[in-house]
């Protein structure tokens, strides 16, 4: 729709010989994802939502040519309920931080001139022209505080220090764009809305551990993330920036991109590594990591998308700038996809430390038809359902974790008053179920023995004592899975068990 709405605009542009005075820029995704197509017009920085081709003559004739702004087209806040005419005005963007994001919605992803105008790739070309040693780029990465934000929330730094550990003629850098939690859309937006960021890292990472060659591997289900990808790649290549003697120093380093075919579990590291390698997608034991054995058999240094996309500016502000946000445990930002019975639904970054209620209120607008808000779940299916009376957690690592949550990739499911508790559990036991790669019992046979207790107290036939069951189980298996598939699946039950209790008796009680 946005493809038609700006063929539209340009041809009304061309035709009304106002192309001299007006200019149109493409960009990526600007995270509103409920209000687009969007249109903004600068100089003023007007913020128009919904648009359809049939409002192109009206904001040509009346904002183009008049000066008068279209205001059925205008934002209005649900919460505030009133109008909010720019871009800066917008709660939705106000109460966010965008470091990942930077250059999403303002740059043209298929036009690298565009990615350097930002001061792209001027931290590679620092590097470079400085001789900049790799332990320096690492100790700055390390004071940075940045945290892998595929979920796990390792040490960037002290992973890229381990692969700097195993020596080899061979190494390899890997980028996991394999997203897979339901409702979470943060790789696809960063690789849609700017790929020369996360191509830059991984260069800088080569740099660091001595290795020439890359792979992202990216869903085949993101047809315009890959597309853009393969533009920004090539784009590099023409000019010096991939390749051999990357801007004129003996630093080689190339890319090739790898489809996923959708298997959650190829977004664990180890299942990863098999499936670029054209194996199946299966985890296996750690140690020995990537770092040491990855792919091919030679040390491999792998980090996800929005990890990648805060390291070019984390270089060029600095470790301090970057660790001066966020909170002692968690620094910087996080990138979050809003979805569920939320007013504004979207992809959103904010700083380590907001609290939930900030997000689902002042950004998320509140919850849909003026229901009661019920529950949050984050981290996907290996995360938790966090309930209304912890909406003043803060997000960070460990307080998520302290409540039986996750942060995990940044997937936020929001649920209302109608939504049913054992019905979520069993909507992402069924999910981590049937994504099971079946390699190990516990997660093989547990999660399949949990589906069913669920179905049962969810038809009404429930016993009392399933409740400890299902408890009893989820932490065998939690115990005993060979990978965080398996280890992580029970939590959505744990939470709700823990939170919502009572809509698991009353289902037994009630029989229905
Ligand atoms: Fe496969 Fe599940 Fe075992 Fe992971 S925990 S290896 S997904 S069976």
């Amino acid at each position: 729709k946005s493809n038609l709405v700006r063929d539209k605009l340009e041809s009304e542009i061309t035709k009304r010989q106002l192309s001299d005075k007006v200019k149109i820029f493409k960009t990526g995704c600007f995270g509103f994802c409920k209000l687009g197509p969007i249109i903004v017009v600068h100089p003023d920085r007007t913020f128009y939502t919904k648009v359809d081709v049939n409002d192109i003559d009206e904001i040509i004739e009346s904002h183009l040519e008049k000066g008068i702004v279209v205001e059925r087209l205008l934002y209005k806040s649900p919460i505030k309920d009133e109008i909010q005419k720019t871009i800066d005005e917008l709660d939705f963007f106000n109460n966010q931080m965008r470091i990942a994001l930077r250059n999403c919605g303002v740059i043209n992803p298929e036009d690298i001139s565009e990615y350097i105008a930002m001061d792209g790739y001027m931290a590679l070309a620092n590097i470079l022209e400085n001789n900049t040693s790799p332990i320096d780029i690492i100790e700055q990465i390390k004071e940075s505080g940045l945290r892998g934000r595929g979920g796990g929330g390792f040490p960037t730094g002290l992973k890229w220090e381990y692969a700097t550990k195993y020596k080899n003629n061979q190494k390899y850098v890997l980028c996991n764009a394999d997203e897979g939690d339901p409702g979470a859309f943060m790789d696809r937006s960063i690789l849609e809305g700017d790929p020369h960021s996360v191509i830059e890292a991984m260069a800088i990472a080569g740099y660091c551990i001595g290795a020439n060659t890359g792979y992202v591997y990216v869903r085949a289900e993101y047809p315009i993330a890959v597309e853009r990808l393969e533009i920004a790649i090539e784009q590099a290549r023409k000019v010096g920036l991939l390749g051999k003697n990357i801007l004129g120093s003996s630093f080689d380093f190339d890319l090739d991109i790898r489809l996923g075919a959708g298997a959650f579990v190829c977004g664990e590291e180890t299942a990863l590594i098999q499936s670029v390698m054209g194996l199946r997608g299966e985890p296996r034991p750690r140690p020995p990591f990537p770092a040491e054995v990855g792919l091919w058999e030679k040390p491999t240094l792998n980090n996800n998308v929005e990890t990648y996309a805060n390291i070019p500016i984390i270089l060029l502000k600095g470790a301090n700038w970057y660790s001066s946000i966020g909170t002692e445990d968690s620094k910087g930002t996080k990138v979050f996809a809003l979805a569920g019975q939320i007013n504004n639904t979207g992809l959103i970054e904010v700083p380590m430390g907001t609290t939930l209620d900030t997000i689902i209120y002042d950004i998320g607008g509140g919850i849909h038809d003026n229901k009661k808000f019920k529950a949050v779940q984050s981290g996907g299916p290996s995360g938790g359902c966090i309930p209304s009376e912890l909406l003043s957690t803060k997000i960070d690592f460990k307080s998520l974790t302290d409540i039986g949550s996750m942060m995990g990739s940044g997937g936020l499911i929001v649920m209302d008053e109608s939504d049913c508790m054992v019905d979520i559990a069993r909507f992402y036991l069924e999910f981590a179920q049937e994504e099971s790669c079946g390699k190990c019992v516990p997660c093989r046979v547990g999660t399949k023995r949990l589906l069913e207790i669920l179905e049962k107290i969810s038809k009404g036939n429930g016993e009392m004592e399933d409740l400890d069951i299902l408890e009893d189980l989820s932490y065998n298996i939690k115990d005993s899975s060979l990978c965080g598939l398996g280890q992580t699946a029970p939590n959505p039950i744990l939470s709700t068990i823990k939170y919502f209790k009572d809509e698991y008796i009353s289902h037994i009680k009630d029989k229905t």
